[in-house]
């Protein structure tokens, strides 16, 4: 199941604030497994979200959007992606009640602007927000899966564990199963590790290796996948072992 995350945000793309949410969303996603194969951030501009969309789209079966989810007029991201499938935006009446009181939870009445964070595209379903006010939604469209959600860190990973992971675990099925592992390595260059190990690096093999090098220390990550658990683990515990025995010593 390939996966892609498309941010929204002139935050992100304006360099203000850093996309953490790719890489929560990518290091969860990972683990079902889906193969995470694109990351993607567009400013709050309608032509910019169509063209991420038609990016992502193209090259994954599941897109989860972040971000763009508020009440004002510089977040355009609902209205994006309705008018990109032709779709109008229907008020969900459980999610405006939802807003409702959460704000009379603070003794405020909800300002009008708010209304829209309970909107969706016709036909998808709401994904209901226990920790803000805008709703996401998950909308299943010519083989595709998409996921929108707020970009609010905390609000974002809430759907995620509740909605999305569930969910994206049933699309991926019982027989992909992956295993990781890091080993760190000192005192080796990157080539020396390359020529002692070269025969695992291969680019088609199962584990699969990865050459992380940081200040002085090079993380050698193994991914292994198997049509179950066992196997998985059982090619992960041998390349665990050969690394040991060529690298042990670093
Ligand atoms: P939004 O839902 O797009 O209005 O986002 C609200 C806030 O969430 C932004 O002002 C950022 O502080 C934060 N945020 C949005 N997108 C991301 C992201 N991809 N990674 C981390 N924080 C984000
Ligand atoms: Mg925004």
């Amino acid at each position: 199941m390939r996966a892609a995350i498309l941010t929204i945000g002139d935050e992100l793309t304006c360099g203000y604030r850093l996309d953490t949410n790719s890489q929560a969303l990518s290091r969860r996603l990972a683990l079902l497994p889906a193969d995470m194969i694109l990351h993607l951030s567009v400013g709050d501009d309608l032509e910019a979200i169509h063209r991420g969309l038609d990016v992502a789209l193209e090259a994954a079966d599941v897109v989860v959007i972040t971000g763009g989810l508020g009440p004002t007029e510089d977040d355009l991201t609902r209205q994006a992606v309705a008018a990109h499938f032709g779709l109008g935006l229907v008020e969900d009446a459980e999610a405006l009640a939802r807003i409702r009181e959460r704000f009379a939870r603070f003794r405020r009445t909800m300002p009008e602007s708010n209304r829209i964070q309970a909107q969706v595209p016709a036909g998808s379903t709401v994904i209901y927000n226990d920790r803000g006010t805008a709703a996401g939604f998950y909308l299943p469209t010519d083989g595709k899966h998409i996921f929108v959600t707020p970009g609010i860190p905390y609000e974002m990973m809430g759907m995620l564990e509740t909605f999305i992971l569930p969910r994206v675990r049933e699309l991926v099925g019982t027989n992909h199963h992956v295993r990781r592992a890091a080993l760190k390595v000192y005192g080796l260059p990157e080539s020396g590790i390359n020529e002692r190990i070269q025969p695992l690096m291969a680019r088609d093999r199962n584990p699969l290796l990865g050459l992380l090098p940081h200040r002085g220390t090079i993380t050698i990550e193994i991914t292994a996948s198997g049509t179950t658990a066992q196997e998985a683990d059982e090619l992960l515990a041998a390349d665990l072992e050969t690394l040991r025995a060529e690298l042990g010593r670093y």
